[in-house]
């Protein structure tokens, strides 16, 4: 029930005309309350569901239906359950107190009462319903933002990735062209810059799916070992250009193979190690994992990423792992940066079931630990996983098959891209434009694969994929076709998605040939 306008509005329930009359003068002394009265428990229910009320005063002893159950009633009914009640009664044993507190009232006041408690206790329990709503009403809006602003940012993230795979494609297929030494130099350039902004939308990716609880993790098993030798040859190759030597210590009571979300585990390390050179000019990084405990088949894993840069001072340790915060504005002038990468690792070390700290001396340099909590696997598990396909490492040599291929992509920039792409592997290509085309267009030719945009008009490839596979089990053939999806959003959920779907994998957007080469590979040989 609305509010109809700024006075109080109360409801007075009591049998006794003598009461009623009381209550009234009471309160007419004062320009803010608007009063109506009932003498019986029925037309109190009957008026609170059809009228707004701020407050109830209510009477225990009547005839027929007695205050207890008339409070029952209102505290049952969706529209008048919030409404506060106050008994009001000559029955004040503490037996009777506490049963009108179980009935839901929230204050009680003996009869014969003073004008003055009456009034006081009114007034704060009316004020105190004011301030409940609008402390709902707040945290409402406060929740629609930010699920209106995880929405943005996830549909702009996917927007901004869109244009992206038309550069970073383009200077893909560019480069193996033939080209002078500085056009070479350029497009080098071209894309790390299209990298780095890259990876800076898929930090507010991440951000976005954090802030709205989207988050999820993988649990596979992988060699720790492995992962983190390749981790750190990558990382080498960017501290090669400051000469910085990184030195990686694992020991020996490490656990050999683990369970988990190794991309994610190694996204919070290549952000410190990131740090760690970009804020480091001379001297060394070490990363250093030890097993803290094993118990209950996880193990307990503390990671040091330990520099020799700048440092950061005990105020600037405050403001850190906070998102979009830099230790001080010329940072970001100087080192640039956003600001989300240590807001991201602790979410993501926190999901893990661990933290995240540091410990550092400015000038001296900083140790950047966290720890997190992995499943304990074998490699038994870890060959089985592999013959599965789930992360196999495919040998990434060119297919001498010329397929033919059917591409169904709504944007043309990506069309563009994909069909120089496969063109260039020596594959033949035909393109629809939607869903439904590309229905079409597998029933009436024969294709050795196909590649599925997503997110199209009409017909999306979620759709389309279903029709395919619905066709095929028609037709009563036994061979399926192979089909990719190519997207830009690649969660857990997304991924089940197109797996029910009836699709066998997904190259995420922006892709880079050696990765379609990968499914040839796996789909076709
Ligand atoms: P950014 O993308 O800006 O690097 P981060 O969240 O990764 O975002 O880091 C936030 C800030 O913390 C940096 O801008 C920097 O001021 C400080 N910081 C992080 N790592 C180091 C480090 N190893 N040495 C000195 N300062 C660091």
């Amino acid at each position: 029930m609305m509010k109809a306008d700024k006075k109080n509005k109360i409801l007075v329930v009591d049998d006794m005309a003598i009461n009623l009359e009381l209550i009234k003068n009471v309160f007419a002394l004062g320009e803010n309350f608007s009063l109506v009265t009932v003498s019986d428990g029925k037309s109190a229910i009957r008026k609170a569901k059809t009228n707004y009320f701020d407050l109830i005063l209510l009477d225990i002893m009547m005839p027929e239906m007695d205050g207890y159950e008339v409070c029952k009633i209102l505290k049952s009914y969706p529209t008048t359950k919030n409404i506060p009640i106050i008994f009001l009664t000559a029955l004040n044993s503490p037996k009777d107190i506490k049963k009108a507190f179980q009935y839901g009232a929230v204050d009680y006041i003996s009869k014969p009462f003073s004008v003055e408690e009456l009034t006081a206790r009114v007034n704060l329990h009316i004020s105190l319903k004011r301030t409940t709503e609008e402390l709902i009403e707040a945290k409402r809006n406060a929740e629609a933002a930010a699920e209106a602003k995880a929405i943005f940012l996830a549909n702009m993230s996917h927007e901004l990735r869109t244009p992206m795979n038309g550069i970073i494609g383009m200077v893909d297929i560019l480069k193996r062209t033939e080209l002078t030494e500085a056009q070479h130099e350029y497009l080098n350039i071209i894309e790390s810059s299209g990298e780095n902004l890259l990876t800076i939308i898929n930090d507010i990716l991440d951000l976005s799916k954090i802030e709205a609880g989207h988050m999820e993790l993988e649990s596979i098993t992988f060699s720790l070992r492995d992962e983190l030798r390749r981790v750190m040859n990558i990382m080498q190759i960017i501290a090669n250009q400051k000469k910085l030597p990184i030195i990686l210590n694992i020991d020996n009571d490490v656990p050999a193979y683990v369970k988990g979300d190794p991309v994610r585990l190694k996204q919070i390390i290549i952000n410190l190690v990131n740090n760690a050179i970009k804020f480091t000019e001379k001297g060394n990084i070490t990363v250093s994992v030890e097993n803290q405990d094993t118990k209950d088949g996880k193990v307990r894993l503390l990671f040091k990423i330990n520099d020799t840069g700048i440092g950061i001072s005990p105020e600037g340790q405050k403001k850190l792992f906070q998102s979009f915060s830099q230790v001080d504005k010329s940072t970001t002038r100087k080192y640039g940066g956003t600001g989300l990468g240590l807001m991201i690792s602790r979410n993501l070390t926190q999901m893990m079931g661990g933290d995240i700290g540091v410990e550092s001396v400015e000038g001296v340099g900083s140790t950047f630990w966290f720890y997190v909590f992995l499943e304990l696997s074998d490699e038994e598990s870890y060959k089985k996983q592999h013959q599965e396909g789930e992360g196999a490492d495919i040998d990434k040599t060119p297919v001498h098959v010329k397929l033919k291929i059917l591409l169904a992509e709504d944007n043309k920039i990506n069309q563009k891209v994909a069909v120089l792409n496969l063109n260039n592997l020596g594959h033949q290509v035909d393109i629809a434009n939607n869903g439904k085309e590309a229905v079409e267009k597998f029933e009436n030719s024969g294709y050795d694969l196909i590649f599925m945009d997503v997110q199209m008009p009409g017909m999306d490839g979620i759709e389309a994929c279903k029709k395919i596979r619905e066709l095929e089990k028609k037709s009563g053939g036994v061979k399926k076709i192979p089909i990719i999806a190519m997207t830009a959003n690649t969660s857990k959920d997304e991924k089940k998605k197109y797996k029910e779907a009836g699709m066998d994998d997904y190259v995420s957007k922006p892709f880079k040939q050696k990765e379609l080469i990968t499914l040839f590979k796996k789909y076709t040989v």
